[in-house]
């Protein structure tokens, strides 16, 4: 589809302020809120898929045209970090302040696709940033950190039918095969114990 006359004039826009030839803009429409771009600096191409927040299409948009403006050396080291590292954002950064984004929207829907993006907002002096990235590695220390651990203690195993099945009375696990005739043969008891995903906090 024919880009947005906004799009086409953006891209104009941003292209003619640092003096390099626009490049060829595909449009296409997604379902979902948010937007993805790519920019194929080789194919003289950025294609955006337009979600349906206006917002981020602008800020997609312009995430693009920063690769298409970006230091060559930020592109030529192939690796994902510098693709997004200090000098990308140091022009991506400087677009949206120019072209009408607000640092706090930049910030929020920058960092939801790139964490990293924040750290480098923070070092690049972006307003807000500095706060955002304490705000977001307090969150991290909060967040219940997920372990492999003990689900129920060790413990003799009772076996009960459970449809074709036969489980543990006590965890509820199945006892199948070579487990069922050993928890059936022996006079002592079999001893097991459930082991899996614990939350910890
Ligand atoms: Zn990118
Ligand atoms: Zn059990």
């Amino acid at each position: 589809m024919t880009p947005p006359a906004w799009a086409t004039a953006l891209a104009a826009a941003v292209c003619a302020d640092a003096g390099v030839v626009p490049p060829r803009l595909s449009w296409r429409r997604r379902s979902q809120p948010s937007s993805t771009g790519l920019a194929r600096r080789a194919a003289g191409i950025v294609a955006v898929r337009a979600g349906s927040d206006p917002l981020d299409q602008r800020l997609t948009l312009l995430h693009e045209l920063a690769h298409w403006l970006a230091p060559a050396s930020a592109h030529r080291r192939g690796r994902r970090a510098a693709h997004h590292g200090r000098a990308f954002y140091d022009v991506a950064f400087a677009l949206y302040e120019r072209h009408g984004i607000a640092a706090a929207d930049a910030l929020r829907l920058e960092s939801g696709r790139y964490r990293s993006s924040l750290r480098h907002a923070a070092a690049l002096g972006v307003p807000g940033a500095t706060e955002a990235l304490a705000a977001h590695r307090s969150s991290l220390r909060a967040r219940p950190r997920r372990r492999w651990g003990v689900l129920v203690p060790e413990h003799r195993i009772e076996v009960r039918r459970d449809g074709r099945w036969w489980s543990c009375v006590t965890c509820g696990q199945r006892v199948v095969g070579r487990n069922l005739s050993r928890v059936r043969g022996s006079r002592r008891g079999v001893r097991h114990t459930l082991l899996g995903v614990v939350a910890q906090d």
